[in-house]
Parts: C-alpha cells; sequence; structure tokens
C-alpha cells in the first residue's frame, strides 16, 4: 500500500508535467510563428521599400525579443516541473533499490556484466546497438561477441527465409550437431529442396541436382524423410498444393526451421535459451526486496553475513518457480558439493562429487592399478578420465 501511495504521488507529478509539455508545446510553437512573422515582414521592408521606417522596425524587433523571453520563461517552467518530478521520486522511493546491499560477487563482474548487456541487444536483435555497445565496452574481439555477431547475422537472413547462411553454419558445425543427434543440417537441406521446387516446375532439375548433392550424407539416419520429401517431384507439374504432399509447402515450416535453428545454436554455442540479463532482472526484481528486508533484519540483530561466502542463502526467496541456483548433492556421499569438492562425471555419465571419486579410488587401488568401477554400472574408469562439472 505505501509503495502504491508512492507511485501515485509520483504520477501526479508526472501527470503535471506532461499536461505542462502540451500547453508550452503550443503556446512556444505560437510565439515562434509570431517572431517568424514579424523578421519576415521586416525583411521584406528592407528588399522592398527604398526607405524604412526606422521606428517600425525597431518596434518589430522589441516585440521579437519579447517573444523570445516569454519563450525562455516557458522553458524555466519545463525544466522546473521536470525537477519536481527527480524531488517527489527522492521523497516517496528513499528507501528504495538505491541502497548498495552487496558487494560484487564475482570477480571481474563488469565485464560479465558487459557481455550480458551486448549478447542481451544481440539477441533480441538489436545488433547496430549491440556492435556499437561492445566496441564502446571494449569486448569486440571478444570470441562470444563475435559468435553472437554473425549468428545474429544469420538468424536475420534466415528469418527473411534465406537459407544459405544457416546450412553453412550447419555444416561447419556438422560433427558438433551429429553428437547432439540434432536433425537441423538435414531440416535445412529438406527446407531448401523444398524451396527450390515451391518455385515451379522449371526448377525440377535443380532441385534433383540439389537432393543429389545433400541428401546422400543423411540417406541412413534420414531415409524416410527423404523418400517421402521426394514423393513431391511426380505432382511438381499437376500442382503440389493439392498433392498428398502440400504440407510440404505450409508457411509453419518456415516458423519451425527459425525456431530449430536458433534452440541448436544456442545449444551448440553454449548460449543460454533465454537473454542472461532479462533473467537476471527478473528475478533480481523479486529476489531485492527479501535481500534489503534480510539485511535490515541482519543489522538490527547485529549478525554479520557474509554473501561472498559459498554457504547457501539462510531465506527462501520465491521466484516464480524457477529455479536459479543450481545445487549439486553427491548421490554417493550424500553431501552439497562445495569449490573443493565440486561435482564430477565419470565417462559412462554419472555424476558424483570429487570426495566419491577419491574414496572409490581408493577402494579399488590394490585391484585395478589407478583405474576403478562406477558405483552405478561397473564401468572401468581412469582418474585421468574424470572431468569436472560446471551447472
Ligand atoms: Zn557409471
Amino acid at each position: 500500500m505505501e509503495v502504491l501511495e508512492a507511485c501515485n504521488n509520483v504520477g501526479q507529478q508526472i501527470d503535471a508535467a506532461l499536461s505542462n509539455f502540451a500547453t508550452t508545446y503550443k503556446e512556444g510553437e505560437r510565439k515562434i510563428e509570431e517572431a517568424t512573422e514579424i523578421l519576415l515582414s521586416i525583411k521584406r521592408d528592407f528588399e522592398q521599400k527604398q526607405e524604412v521606417n526606422a521606428k517600425e522596425s525597431q518596434l518589430g524587433v522589441s516585440r521579437v525579443k519579447e517573444c523570445l523571453s516569454q519563450l525562455s520563461k516557458q522553458h524555466k517552467r519545463i525544466q522546473k516541473s521536470l525537477s519536481n518530478i527527480e524531488k517527489k521520486i527522492e521523497a516517496n522511493f528513499q528507501r528504495g533499490c538505491g541502497v548498495s546491499i552487496f558487494p560484487p560477487i564475482l570477480p571481474d563482474s563488469e565485464k560479465l556484466l558487459n557481455q550480458a548487456i551486448c549478447l542481451h541487444l544481440l539477441r533480441n536483435g538489436f545488433v547496430e546497438s549491440g556492435v556499437e555497445f561492445s566496441r564502446e565496452s571494449g569486448l569486440e574481439r571478444d570470441d562470444r561477441i563475435q559468435e553472437a555477431c554473425k549468428l545474429t547475422e544469420i538468424q536475420g537472413k534466415l528469418k527473411e527465409n534465406h537459407l544459405d547462411a544457416a546450412i553453412a553454419w550447419a555444416q561447419g558445425h556438422h560433427q558438433e550437431l551429429l553428437e547432439k543427434n540434432s536433425d537441423l543440417e538435414f531440416k535445412l537441406h529438406q527446407m531448401k529442396f523444398i524451396q527450390i521446387l515451391s518455385q515451379g516446375s522449371q526448377w525440377q532439375n535443380e532441385a534433383i541436382a540439389y537432393a543429389k548433392n545433400h541428401f546422400p550424407l543423411f540417406s541412413d539416419r534420414h531415409k524416410t524423410e527423404i523418400a517421402k520429401v521426394m514423393g513431391i517431384l511426380p505432382f511438381i507439374k499437376r500442382g503440389v498444393h493439392n498433392s498428398p504432399y502440400g504440407h510440404f509447402f505450409d508457411p509453419v515450416l518456415w516458423t519451425e526451421i527459425n525456431q530449430l535453428f536458433n534452440r541448436t545454436a544456442a545449444e551448440v554455442l553454449g548460449f543460454s535459451v533465454e537473454s542472461p540479463l532479462s533473467t537476471s532482472i527478473n528475478v533480481g526484481v523479486m529476489a531485492l526486496p527479501v535481500f534489503e528486508k534480510f539485511q535490515k533484519t541482519m543489522a538490527e540483530m547485529k549478525i554479520q553475513w557474509d554473501i561472498t561466502s559459498d554457504t547457501e542463502m539462510p531465506i527462501e526467496i520465491d521466484t516464480d518457480g524457477r529455479n536459479y541456483h543450481s545445487v549439486f548433492s553427491c548421490p554417493i556421499l550424500k553431501q552439497q558439493s562445495s569449490p573443493s569438492n565440486p561435482p564430477m562425471r565419470l565417462p559412462c555419465g554419472h555424476a558424483m562429487s570429487l570426495d566419491a571419486i577419491k574414496q572409490t579410488l581408493a577402494y579399488y587401488s590394490g585391484s585395478f592399478r589407478g583405474s576403478a568401477k562406477c558405483p552405478y554400472c561397473k564401468m572401468l574408469f581412469e582418474k585421468s578420465q574424470v572431468t569436472e562439472l560446471h551447472f
């Protein structure tokens, strides 16, 4: 309720300023027109008349001066109403988010923040602003930013149904896509084939040549899909739209291929699906009031709490059902992971804490010469095959 009242107070001041703007604008326009008219008439007098009445033109000049001084008064009135808004905000939101609550938690946080802002701009299509921001913040040579710039460019082209750049990208990441079991590369080629055919029956040979060039690489995995899409050919002269293959020409396929590309590329390049900046701000808005209340209570109780330590938050924050803080609990030792005891991945894919791995290796040290068995699937692994997991 308190916040609502504060918002209303500021809102009233904003309304007053806006109405002030509107009237000042109209009056100002009139004054400028008046002054221009006077000056033009003086100019005309000078051009047309042999003799100019000095008194008359002096009168005109003083009227222009009067107009200008009125304009300047109106300008001051606007400035005053703007500063009134500022005063109202200060008076009503004194205890707001201006309080610096926590020290920077991450080293190099400024760079991370700039990176997040830049990526946010790029992925939301504000390419020019993103590129300019990267230049100003000294991130133009940053690999992630360069990758994001390239990706944004490809996405822009794909949005306009130009497939070539996306296909080239997929071909460049052929192996990674295969490892991720992704259909993206094939789907893009399939789309290209359909696009060629959709131009009419005279393009049939070109489409067949494209299929011959690109489909064989996918003949094992996508045999059925290739057969289906090739089924369009016999209907090409009679009109494909009324054929059993009409669905291949549904515009919704373009939406799907765009979504598939965006999702897959983000996954391959390690970009999160949602913008990290939007996510941080969304959760920040929810968490900040709780943090502030918490900090106040701690100060009143004279308890010190260091957020930079790796301990868990002592309070629950409702983040609308989303979990922003990944926690790994070792399934073997039932302990929560920490920087000195991080989660590790075995070559079989099972995960456990470093302490559990050490204990397993120690347990098997007599039997397998440096190797041990995964406690779950009993697959043999060596110490060098174990990698740290990051969430
Ligand atoms: Zn295993």
